[in-house]
């Protein structure tokens, strides 16, 4: 046996303490001649399936395995003196019992034993040893513990327990990385193996792929534990021997007992557990009763739906649902269809918004017929097969929008009807950017602060950017390199650290639910209370387990909030779902480019656009929001022109203009790509989209053999015509070349109709809702901004451009968001700096019950508890008391008076003296000891207002010089942190602007 597998290996997953990279780890095994390895990472599975692939790519056998944490005690006991210490223990997978033992013991030791580690006990693993083998462990394992505290008794008793429960799936690890405890603990180990005739395996505590990057792994536990290389008291790992050794330097290391180090190979052929990537786990429905048939359950509620939408069910409808139904059943999709239904209905029925539909499922008759989309997919060519293609098996993949505020509630919905462990969210990693990278290595290596700041500044902030490309690009950085060692060596140490995992969080939107308890499939994790899994998203899909995307749309939100305030403003219902997609007056009003708060077409460059194109159909909406993107954006200038001329617009071929006709003879969807193969070349649905597929991920090869199948046609082995081709329809080869050539040059930039559609959706209804609800609708929006000072600056001049006026907070008609008053809009008080949520409440409970009548009358209702003097004060500068006829500077001078009085007051009042009082009191309310001053000048006032609310609301300092300043300026302050629109309207790094300003503060260092 000339082998040695490595079966203690720590990957990047072990979060800011391994420093092996996967791919990087499985290529140096196979280049030192192993043909298997594991993977036990501190406590988690994160890396297992990443892992397992590269295995798998390389030609090696993957071990899958945990070095999880054993609880002193037992899992349950979480006492800081007792169990903050748990030890180490490496268990490995033998089968696939042992796999899904693993994800058991992994699990539970989030779900239940965390305590600052997830920790599991001897208990535990009692009834989950199946499939297991266990080893050992490093110095921080409880018998190697045992054996360093000279307690060889408790390290006798400790290998009798793991021995009888893992039997002879049971080893004792011996390691040696020139630790002198490590010999003690190694000998000891030796003597408990000849006693108790459990064998010994040498392993190597691996955190780096080769040698020298102990130096890089150094730093990076300098970033786990915040210290610097400095720091003498910090943890740091011994030596430079933590790597992934060959065999010949394991041998050496454990000369005087060979037999550990192959041990590892009787070991590494124990351990055949695999992945499945072959089985989808779909839940199942729960029928109604007397339901028995998912199939015919859902196919009633289509056809139920169907009668509901459309005014006459035509024989097309019938036979396109007749066609999705079957396709739905033949992949297996029933339940899911069903679920997707149940959950939305759920939400509908509570008042939840629900989006229009994201992504290619609005292509779906079914899913519209459902309720699941709401938007007709026949009156807008929108394709089924785009979602889901018979010919290339895949999950459906239906995401949702919902309102921002109550996304929640319909998740907590499904938690419950599936059951808590059929259930989770989704894991997703933050990893090492370049910036931050650059910085942490820096501060790690106390480069000073100034000096790091400039050569992580260099770093240009752009998507796809890495310490690589920029030093590639960027000569200032070079040149710093070239010229100073000391930047150089940051530079490289932080290019090594940049990408690696760095944190573990949930995923915004993601939801997994399964047939069996999720355990089964997938390791959990915890975060704080919310349980999620251990695999991200996509290993979730590949591991056949059903995700789905429920998002949080603020948009939603301002709509539902505005439909709000007009049933209370103006007693009107609005059914925003009820809407023709054809008023021109809502089309005017995108085209005059005045869109802010419109969804999808607020930026400044999507405004230009606008009032270039002009928009007078729904078409033209979807169009704008599918070319409006990088790539597509070339064609703008001939859309706009063939939208004017539209007699002028030629084709390649007559047939096209049936396809092209609503975009002006532009290609701009995917759904065109497929329906152009299909009526030039006669391609079936399903094979038109893997054409499509094909063009988008350019796929060269593919798509030049797709050519002569376009041109020529296909005939299957017995002389039948598959695929007809260009020629045989009259097309003649060289208008077929044309075409396809066209087609391959779009199809990378062509955008999904259906996600665009039902997207175009939000945007007119928001717009429907800013031309004839303009107050009310942006009230909506400013709640929804509530917080971003900017924003609500923007929309509030917004408002006064549409004559709309903003009032200031006011303690007698403010709520806590903003509200409309008759015709005017009326800040929320939740607005306003310094007055807590408890006070907010408190305030509008007291005057529902009577109108404040004066500033003492205000005080003296609301409880000193909730509203301190600092509220009071920033009330009163934002205006808030101003319908009560004082001056602001009356108050600002005398209301810490008035509430000290009214305190001492509330203390001396004593039973019986009340009564006596109480007429002098009443009467007290209105004479308030106000002085005989001036109101402050207006530039104070604005000044106040701009303290506490973050904007000026009554006027603006700048006002008198606004003509000069429009005609000077070439940036608009909103713009400055939003890279993306800087860029649309061609602003740069290093780009000269001119802006106008106030200086409200100077600084000298
Ligand atoms: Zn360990
Ligand atoms: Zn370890």
């Amino acid at each position: 046996m000339k082998n040695f597998t490595h079966l203690h290996v720590h990957t990047e997953y072990s979060l800011l303490d391994g420093f092996c990279r996967i791919q990087d780890l499985v290529k140096q095994a196979k280049k030192l001649g192993m043909n298997s390895l594991a993977i036990t990472d501190h406590g988690v599975m994160f890396g297992v399936v990443d892992f397992y692939k590269q295995c798998v790519r390389e030609g090696i056998k993957p071990i899958i395995g945990c070095e999880v944490y054993t609880a002193p005690r037992t899992l349950h006991h979480k006492d800081s003196k007792q169990d903050s210490n748990p030890g180490h223990l490496v268990l490995l997978a033998k089968d696939q019992e042992g796999y899904r033992n693993l994800m058991k013991i992994v699990s539970t030791g989030f779900v239940e034993g965390f305590y600052y580690k997830p920790r599991i006990d001897i208990d535990y693993l009692k009834g989950h040893s199946q499939g297991i083998i266990a080893l050992s462990s490093c110095l921080a394992g409880d018998i190697p513990r045992a054996i360093m505290a000279n307690n060889l008794e408790k390290a006798r008793h400790l290998v009798q327990d793991y021995k009888d429960i893992f039997g002879e799936d049971y080893y004792l690890e011996v390691q040696d990385h020139g630790i002198p405890e490590q010999l003690k603990v190694k000998q000891g180990l030796a003597l408990l193996s000849r006693e108790t005739k459990v064998p010994l395996i040498a392993t190597n505590d691996v955190h780096y792929v080769k040698k020298e990057d102990a130096k890089n792994h150094d730093i990076l536990l300098c970033i786990q534990t915040a210290t610097s290389v400095s720091d003498s008291n910090r943890m740091k790992f011994p030596g430079d021997e933590f790597y992934l050794k060959s065999r010949e330097e394991m041998m050496d290391l454990f000369y005087d007992m060979p037999e550990a180090v192959d041990n590892s190979n009787i070991i590494a052929e124990k351990c055949n557990a695999e992945l499945d990537f072959n089985t989808t786990h779909l839940p199942k429905f729960q029928l109604p009763p007397g339901e028995e048939d998912p199939k015919k359950y859902l196919s009633d509620l289509c056809y139920k739906g169907l009668a509901k939408k459309y005014d006459k069910v035509t024989e097309e409808l019938t036979d396109r649902m007749k066609y999705e139904l079957s396709v739905i059943d033949s992949m297996g999709y029933n339940d899911y269809f069903l679920i997707v239904w149940d959950f939305i209905k759920y939400a509908k029925d509570h008042q939840i918004m629900v989006g229009p539909g994201r992504g290619s499922a609005a292509g779906s008759i079914v899913a519209y017929s459902l309720d699941i989309t709401a938007i007709d997919p026949i009156k807008y060519d929108l394709l089924f097969e785009r979602f889901l293609n018979p010919d290339r098996v895949t999950m459906p993949d239906i995401d949702i929008d919902f309102c921002y505020e109550r996304r929640q509630e319909v998740i907590d919905y499904v938690i419950e009807k599936y059951g808590h462990d059929h259930v989770a969210q989704i894991i997703t990693f933050g990893t090492m950017a370049a910036r931050q990278s650059i910085r942490d290595v820096g501060r790690s290596l106390d480069i000073p602060y100034g000096k790091v700041d400039k050569v992580a500044k260099e770093i240009p902030m752009e998507i796809g950017m890495n310490i690589q490309k920029a030093v590639k690009n960027n000569p200032n950085l070079a040149k710093m390199m070239g010229e100073d060692e000391e930047v150089d060596n940051l530079i490289e140490i932080a290019k090594s650290l940049e990408g690696l995992s760095r944190h573990a969080s949930t995923h915004a939107a993601g939801v997994v639910i399964s047939n069996k308890p999720l355990v089964e499939y997938v390791p959990l994790y915890r975060n704080n209370e919310v349980i999620s899994t251990q695999y991200t998203m996509t290993l979730l899909e590949e591991l056949g387990l059903l995700k789905m995307d429920f998002l949080g749309l603020r948009t939603l939100t301002v709509i539902r909030d505005a439909i709000e305030n007009i049933r209370k403003n103006r007693d009107i219902e609005i059914d925003i779902d009820d809407l023709e997609y054809d008023d021109k007056n809502v089309y005017e009003l995108i085209s005059s480019g005045h869109t802010l708060g419109i969804f999808q077409l607020e930026s400044a460059g999507m405004q230009k656009f606008m009032t270039n194109l002009k928009p007078d159909s729904f078409e033209d909406i979807i169009a704008g929001i599918s070319l409006y993107r990088p790539g597509p954006m070339d064609s703008i200038p001939t859309y706009i022109k063939n939208k004017k001329n539209s007699e002028n617009i030629q084709y390649i071929h007559p047939i096209l203009e049936s396809t092209l006709k609503v975009t002006y003879g532009c290609m701009v969807y995917q759904e065109q790509v497929m329906k152009i193969v299909r009526d030039i070349a006669g391609y079936s649905m399903a094979r038109s989209d893997l054409v499509r597929r094909a063009m988008s991920k350019k796929k060269m090869d593919v798509m030049e053999a797709e050519r002569q199948v376009f041109i020529h046609g296909e005939l299957d082995d017995s002389g039948n015509i598959t695929v007809e081709g260009a020629l045989r329809r009259g097309v003649s080869e060289e208008q077929a070349n044309k075409i396809y050539d066209q087609m391959i040059d779009f199809a990378n930039y062509a955008f999904n109709k259906s996600h665009a559609a039902a997207y175009a959706v939000i945007a007119y209804q928001t717009a429907w809702l800013k031309k004839y609800y303009p107050i009310e609708f942006m009230a909506a929006l400013l709640t929804s901004v509530m917080g971003n000072d900017k924003k609500v600056a923007q929309y509030i001049m917004n408002c006064k451009n549409m004559s709309i006026n903003v009032l200031p907070p006011d303690v007698n008609e403010s709520y806590e968001k903003f509200t409309v008053v008759g015709d005017k809009i009326r800040f929320g008080l939740a607005a306003v700096k310094n007055v807590g949520e408890n006070a907010v409440q408190s305030i509008i409970a007291k005057r529902e019950e009577k109108a404040y009548i004066s500033f003492t009358d205000f005080y003296k209702r609301n409880d000193g508890k909730v509203l301190n003097k600092r509220a009071v004060e920033s009330l009163i500068k934002c205006g808030a008391f101003d319908s009560l006829k004082v001056y602001r500077s009356q108050l600002m001078n005398v209301y810490e008076k008035i509430i000290d009085n009214i305190n001492e007051d509330k203390k001396h009042k004593i039973e019986g003296q009340i009564s006596l009082f109480q007429n002098m009191q009443e009467s007290s309310i209105f004479r308030e000891n106000l002085p005989d001053i001036e109101e402050f000048e207006e530039d104070m006032k604005l000044a106040l207002e701009k303290e506490i609310l973050g904007l000026y609301i009554t006027g603006h300092p700048l006002k008198k010089y606004e003509k000069l300043l429009v005609n000077k300026v070439s940036l608009d302050s909103s713009m400055i942190d939003n890279q993306e629109e800087l860029k649309e309207i061609g602003i740069k790094d290093g780009s000269t602007v001119t802006v106008g300003g106030i200086i409200t503060q100077k600084k000298t260092c």
